[in-house]
């Protein structure tokens, strides 16, 4: 039989920002067009989301309120998720599934949400929100683009994703944006992330099959309106100041 690369969706009924379902569609989609089997599994909010059983996880973006709701969730197997990342489970979040993966997401009113604390990783919700298109520069994944909407200033003590050329970032003030650690990637990129931006999607994708103990030579797909999309935005953006 052949073995398919599962895929974990995570709570996608409250975590659905900025199409971030696009992320999914795009993971797919690149492993059918290699004629690799791809199964994705939904895990809604309420049921146990099985670990040890995927490959890689996905956790969108949502408001406040469903964060907390999500993080409750999430601590309640706080112990399980430390494993599963440490024995290199690939995992992408992005903004308010990337605020859960640290310490705390403190909302406007000082109320502290509780996250995973698989990163050394705090959030602190702040006024104005962190909104517009964004460009970084990566180590070895080149530039990414896409879209940031948030209210959390984020800080950690890892490395980051990328540096900002364009936009915000994790916190508006020191130009770095997401995090890498581990198997683990968080942005704050939506628009979707993935569809913009195929060599993180084939990055995840090669974790993942790695992981599985899959096959994991990616032949290159072509690409050239996704390159034509990115050259397109890089050539609106407006620069951050030095
Ligand atoms: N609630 C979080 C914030 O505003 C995350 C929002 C999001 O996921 N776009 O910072």
């Amino acid at each position: 039989m052949t073995q398919s690369l599962r895929i974990a969706h995570l709570y996608p009924d409250l975590l659905n920002l900025y199409a971030d379902k696009g992320n999914i569609l795009t993971l797919v989609r690149r492993l059918e067009w290699r004629g690799i089997s791809v199964e994705v599994i939904s895990v809604p909010n309420g049921e146990e989301p099985r670990l040890e059983d995927y490959h890689l996880v996905l956790l969108g973006g949502g408001s406040d309120r469903e964060q907390e709701l999500v993080g409750r969730t999430l601590r309640a197997r706080q112990s399980e998720w430390q494993a599963a990342v440490q024995a290199g489970l690939p995992l992408l979040a992005v903004c308010g599934g990337y605020q859960l993966l640290g310490q705390f997401y403190q909302l406007p009113d000082g109320t502290k949400v509780p996250g995973l604390e698989l990163l050394d990783l705090e959030t602190i919700a702040g006024s104005p929100r962190l909104i517009g298109n964004i460009a970084i520069d990566t180590v070895g994944l080149g530039t990414i683009v896409g879209f940031e909407n948030h209210g959390g200033r984020t800080t950690h003590r890892h490395q980051p994703l990328g540096t900002v050329v364009s936009g915000h970032g994790n916190n508006g003030t020191d130009r770095d944006e997401g995090v890498r650690h581990l198997h683990i990637v968080g942005t704050y990129i939506h628009g979707p992330l993935l569809p913009k931006n195929p060599q993180l999607a084939d990055y995840m994708l090669k974790l993942a099959l790695e992981y599985a103990g899959m096959r994991f030579d990616l032949e290159p797909l072509e690409d050239s309106l996704e390159r034509a999309a990115q050259d397109a935005f890089l050539a609106r953006r407006i620069p951050v100041r030095a």
